[in-house]
């Protein structure tokens, strides 16, 4: 059994953050003071939670249809964990994985995973690494890396959960998605294949606004399917970094950057659990933002490619940035 540690990575503006290798959950993000990331006291406590807080997600985040898929004209099934669907990689994703530490440094740790071929039925065996930076401008800057001996769907991201004002809930943060559009979903949040305008519906954050304003719209289907939002914002594919969110609590604002070609935004309106210090959260107390492909790309031959081949290189990266308003 490998030896499960929490890494601190700390800038010169006393900004820490705890990693471990445990899924590679974020535990704490303390800016300012403020621990802007919900999480729990001790890593034994994460392995019984459903809601992959802070966590690395792979082999493939997000929803596969029915947790099937063809490649290379072989046929897969996934385990069902969501609804019909798959979500997040199947029974036991990366989340759940005892990484191996490759390189700590006071302000950087790189983090490395084998997933063997047939791992939850997926094909190839695909090795990963994920290096977490924490920059002096406040940047945690998250990179995945992988390669695979076979063709496989890959989708890999991080599932913290922010809450900028450390307490309380995230109706009254302000929200903007640099996006007009959204992968639409169906009442299990599977894609239907379509990609539809959010301009002037309650799914709307080209402009900022208070995110209590989409939970309001109780009559908006997407909204209604969700219960709240979860939905993949899509973005141009052009494999650039670029803003996709920006999210103000009180007195924090949290950028976050990424070449994925989507984030999902998750009100967290399931929450219900016991977090750090105390704390419990609940419905709307914090909101994953995950820059990832768009889910069941597997499945969706419009979507960006998700598969990669032998003698490619998965490369991706997400910039969480915070600052003092
Ligand atoms: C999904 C939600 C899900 C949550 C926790 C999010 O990434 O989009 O639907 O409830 O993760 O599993």
């Amino acid at each position: 059994m490998k030896d499960i540690k929490v890494y601190t990575l700390k800038n010169n503006n006393g900004t820490e953050v705890n990693i471990s290798n445990y899924g590679g959950i974020i535990q704490k993000f303390i800016v300012n003071g403020i621990d802007i990331v919900t999480g729990k006291d001790n890593i034994e406590d994460y392995k019984n939670g459903s809601a992959y807080m802070g966590a690395l997600i792979g082999r493939v985040g997000n929803r596969i249809g029915e947790g099937k898929f063809s490649l290379n004209g072989k046929d897969y099934q996934i385990a069902i964990n969501n609804g019909p669907n798959t979500n997040h990689g199947g029974l036991e994703g990366f989340d759940k994985k005892i990484w191996d530490v490759e390189e700590v440094s006071p302000n950087s740790l790189t983090l490395s995973y084998v997933s063997e071929d047939g791992e939850e039925n997926f094909p190839g065996e695909l090795k990963t690494t994920a290096t977490y930076i924490l920059d002096d401008d406040n940047r945690l800057i998250l990179n995945f890396k992988a390669t695979s001996d076979a063709d496989t769907p890959i989708n890999l991201t991080g599932h913290s959960y922010f809450n900028l004002n450390g307490e309380g809930d995230i109706k009254n943060h302000k929200l903007k998605i640099h996006s007009d559009s959204i992968t639409e979903s169906d009442e299990n949040l599977l894609p239907t294949g379509n990609i539809i305008s959010v301009i002037n519906t309650p799914l709307d954050f080209t402009e900022y606004k208070i995110i209590e304003e989409a939970l309001n719209a109780t009559d908006d289907i997407n909204i209604k399917n969700a219960n709240g939002l979860d939905h993949n914002y899509v973005v141009e594919d052009n494999g650039l970094i670029k803003e996709l969110v920006n999210l103000e609590g009180d007195n924090l604002i949290l950028t976050v950057y990424s070449d994925q070609p989507g984030v999902q935004v998750y009100t967290g309106n399931f929450l219900d659990e016991e977090g750090k210090e105390g704390a419990y959260y609940n419905s709307y107390d914090a909101v994953a933002i995950e820059p990832q492909n768009w889910p069941d790309a597997i499945n969706n031959s419009n979507f960006p490619n998700s598969v990669l081949k032998p003698g490619q290189e998965y490369n991706k990266t997400i910039i969480y940035e915070v600052k003092a308003k």
